[in-house]
């Protein structure tokens, strides 16, 4: 090759092994030995061996070594809650201590997702960028190149829109790709009737989120004691009619229906589903909803019954997995999710990357821009500095990633984050 419209601006070589993740990879993590991957203009241009990257390197290319390492597309974290004020470590502790809940009353505890609510509304939205970023800053150095945030810890105008304007923020000023959510029925105020609240967010919330385009989603929680299987389905058309496609926190502490509404509107995912019985799993697959389990929340609140791996599976529902980062799990690391889905629910070290990647990517309708190691796909990979892409799931509490590049610029070296 002569031309310099042939030259990479970045190679990744030697790779002891790439994990290409390509969808209909029958490995699920379309594993490669030797891999070489070119990168131009923030997009991947060629994977292959040796003998067809190397005549892309000229003197102005970027050459990454990952000899006896694992390249591994950016992590899909495809659920989380990360934009909040505030804590809710004494209700960890009650829960742990098991406390009941005269005493939890006794000492003040405050409980549930509205222990936030006041703080959240509280800070101006540059305190709560702080606070948000530090997290993803956490989540990039751990390798997650896009991320799914949701509102839902303001539950009043001017909030909801505050936490919309934070994923604009984190969007604009750190490497990352943000899926925005709105999740105005993640509950009420406590000030409010439910009715009331609802009819607030089909009439003026909804429609002014979408027409603001200020999130791609629109979410609900579908649950005893929370929004019944009818209300999410009104909320979750009214998302359609604003140009919000649906997500919906389905069957996570009981089975009401969410995972039928769910796959009659043909919503992006159905996440956590520790309680939907098969004809609803197969329901799912069959209308292409991506099944998002979440460890760690089954980890963080010692979940009564952890969700099983196995029938998602038989019934054909492609499995994405996440962090679900939020003040009842405050966890900003896809290996510890990695960790946890093969330790405690039964994923191989295959199905978990590929849950935590192109399954992710799924999740929020971007399988065609990230997720895998492809030609035309941005360039978000990470290196992780460890020989075998097991041990991703087997080395405990050592952050594997080294380097992580995101639209072809490294921003994590050495497993410090450049910006
Ligand atoms: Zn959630």
């Amino acid at each position: 090759m002569n031309s310099t419209a042939g030259k990479a601006e970045l190679v990744i070589k030697n790779a002891k092994e790439l994990l290409t993740c390509k969808d209909d990879s029958p490995d699920l993590i379309g594993l490669v030995n030797d891999g070489w991957v070119a990168v131009s203009g923030g997009l991947i241009t060629e994977v292959g061996a040796k003998k067809d990257i190397e005549p892309m390197i000229s003197a102005e290319t970027e050459v990454i070594d990952a000899s006896g390492k694992v390249v591994a597309p950016g992590f899909v974290d495809s659920h989380t809650h990360v934009v909040f004020g505030g804590s809710r470590v004494g209700e960890y502790f009650a829960k742990i201590e098991k406390l009941s809940q005269e005493e939890i009353k006794r000492r003040g505890i405050e409980t549930g997702i509205l222990t936030t609510l006041t703080p959240t509304r509280g800070l101006p939205v540059e305190g709560l960028y702080d606070q948000t970023a530090a997290r993803v800053r956490d989540m990039i150095v751990s390798g997650t190149t896009t991320l799914e945030s949701k509102s839902g810890y303001g539950l009043d105008h001017d909030t909801e829109l505050k936490q919309l304007e934070v994923n604009e923020l984190l969007a604009q000023r750190l490497p990352i790709n943000i899926a925005s959510t709105f999740l105005g029925a993640h509950g009420w105020p406590h000030d409010s009737a439910k009715e009331a609240y609802m009819d607030f967010l089909i009439r003026e919330m909804i429609p002014l989120v979408g027409n603001s385009k200020l999130a791609k989603f629109c979410d609900a929680w579908c649950d005893e004691g929370h929004y019944t299987a009818e209300d999410c389905r009104v909320i979750l058309e009214a998302g359609i009619a604003a140009g919000m496609r649906p997500k919906l926190h389905s069957e996570g502490y009981s089975y009401i229906g969410g995972a039928e509404v769910a796959a009659e509107l043909h919503a992006a995912s159905a996440d956590h589903l520790n309680y939907a019985p098969r004809h609803s799993l197969r329901k799912l697959a069959e209308a292409g909803v991506i099944g998002t389990p979440l460890p760690g929340i089954d980890f963080a609140v010692g979940h009564p019954l952890p969700f099983e791996l196995a029938p998602m599976i038989e019934e054909g529902l492609e499995v994405a997995i996440a962090t679900n980062c939020c003040p009842g799990c405050w966890c900003t690391s896809m290996p510890f999710i990695i960790i946890l889905a093969c330790r405690r629910h039964g994923f191989s070290a295959e199905r978990a990357i590929r849950a935590a990647t192109i399954a992710g990517a799924k999740a929020l309708d971007l399988a065609g821009e990230v997720g895998s190691i492809e030609p035309g796909k941005r360039a978000d990979i990470q290196i992780w500095n460890l020989e075998q892409h097991e041990d991703v799931a087997y080395h405990y509490m050592t952050n594997p990633v080294g380097v992580v590049i995101k639209d072809g610029a490294v921003v994590v070296r050495d497993s410090r984050i450049l910006i």
